[in-house]
């Protein structure tokens, strides 16, 4: 694809990367976050939800009390509709991982096809279950529902431990530059979240660069963590990017998407450069060009090579300006079967057109499809999944759709429960 000077070095070579799995994307990029399979541990099989189940879950229950005028700041307070974009934010992350499990650095769909939840992949995972993606992302997700935020020292190393617990306790696959400091930092003295952070520095000084797009996968559901304050969204989302990516292109990737999701929640917009005027001023140019890059009209498979943190934005932007919003908006008429064969349906919701684009694209496809299913969830949130993605989806550490939503909930109100 067409990219801009990128200003950092050419990354690790090939022969620092640990051997990959049976499917080897091409040598793209060298800041490549690359997936080594780890040895699986037995999964919980989540009870399984109807559909008509998850939606009353998913959507607070209005009473006169809880449903009063959205305004921010918001705290215990929130709308429903915008607690159901918060949950989005999980929840389609999640679909959108477990829609590209089956296609990672494989054969994608053709245009006339539809990307399905058959399971496979890299894991190989079970159909609808999601992968190391939402796995990270659940990890920051319980420390952020506690309500303490993600810019102080003591949540920060309770993300980093929960990454390290991941790694040897749930992970069915995992980035190679995230690997690499998770395992260095075990032999670290120190706490948790100054532990990653070290082995990440130290990574960055021996390769060069640290901005391969494992970061950014993980980075959604940090835009729910301060939805009434941008700076904090911003320092949040640099902060938890820095304890694996030391390189500022990871940090920047994160601050721009967590802005964007803290967007479409408070504001129902779908707008990746509100968060421009948060980067330093000597970075928004190249950004702002990075971003209209990825909206030009292009073959898709141009943006096939999207391991690195800059062409994953690019690939899950893409896939989502790029898709046709259907007349009236989102939620017009959902086409079930488009989730499980077939072509998309003509008039599939955005958010299932999107994710079905973000697959077709190809390279990374789990990781670029959860990345843009974590800001189109924040946009239109649950109401216009197809239910056999809401039945299907599934993963570590034993959690359904419901299980997200509740998490996203109660970030989204600080730790705090609706009396
Ligand atoms: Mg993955």
């Amino acid at each position: 694809m067409t990219t801009f000077p990128v200003p950092h070095g050419a990354g690790p070579p090939a022969s620092h990367l640990p051997s990959r799995r049976r499917h080897g994307p091409p040598e793209e990029c060298a800041n490549a976050e690359r997936a080594v399979r780890v040895v699986r541990t037995p999964r919980r099989q989540p009870q399984l939800h109807t559909r008509r189940a998850l939606r009353s879950s998913l959507s607070p229950r209005c009473s006169p009390r809880s449903c009063a005028p959205y305004a921010l700041p918001v705290t215990t307070h929130l709308a429903p509709d915008l607690l159901d974009r918060a949950a989005g934010v999980l929840v389609v992350q999640a679909c959108g991982d477990a829609l590209g499990v089956p296609y990672e650095f494989a054969t994608p769909p053709r245009a006339d096809e539809a990307a399905v939840m058959r399971g496979g992949g890299l894991g190989p995972y079970a159909p609808g279950e999601w992968s190391d993606d939402t796995q990270m992302a659940v990890c920051v997700a319980r420390v952020a529902a506690q309500g303490r935020g993600l810019t102080t020292e003591g949540p920060l190393d309770d993300v980093a431990a929960a990454f390290e617990a991941w790694l040897t306790g749930g992970a069915s696959d995992v980035g190679t530059q995230t690997a690499a400091v998770l395992r260095n930092a075990a032999h670290l003295p120190g706490r948790p979240a100054a532990r990653l952070r070290a082995a990440s520095q130290a990574l960055h000084v021996s390769t060069g660069r640290t901005a391969g797009n494992g970061a950014l996968m993980r980075t959604g559901i940090v835009g729910v963590v301060a939805l009434d304050d941008r700076t904090e969204t911003a320092r949040a989302a640099r902060a938890v990017a820095e304890l694996t990516h030391t390189d500022p292109l990871a940090g920047e990737s994160c601050v721009l998407w967590s802005e964007a999701v803290r967007v479409a929640i408070t504001q129902g917009m779908l707008d990746v450069r509100a968060g421009l005027d948060l980067l330093p001023p000597g970075r928004r140019t190249l950004w702002a060009a990075w971003i209209a890059d990825a909206e030009q009209d292009r073959p898709t498979a141009d943006l096939g090579a999207n391991g690195f943190t800059v062409t994953a934005f690019q690939a899950a932007w893409h896939a989502i300006a790029s898709t046709k919003v259907p007349d009236g908006g989102a939620q017009l008429e959902r086409d079930g079967s488009a989730a499980s064969s077939g072509a998309v349906a003509e008039r599939a919701p955005h958010t299932v057109r999107a994710l079905q684009a973000a697959v077709r694209i190809g390279g990374d496809t789990d990781t670029v499809a959860a990345i843009a299913g974590a800001l189109l969830g924040a946009r239109y949130g649950t109401s216009d999944l197809p239910a056999e993605w809401l039945d299907l989806v599934h993963g570590w550490p034993g959690l359904d759709a419901e299980g997200l939503g509740e998490l996203a909930h109660a970030t989204a109100r600080r730790g705090r429960s609706i009396p």
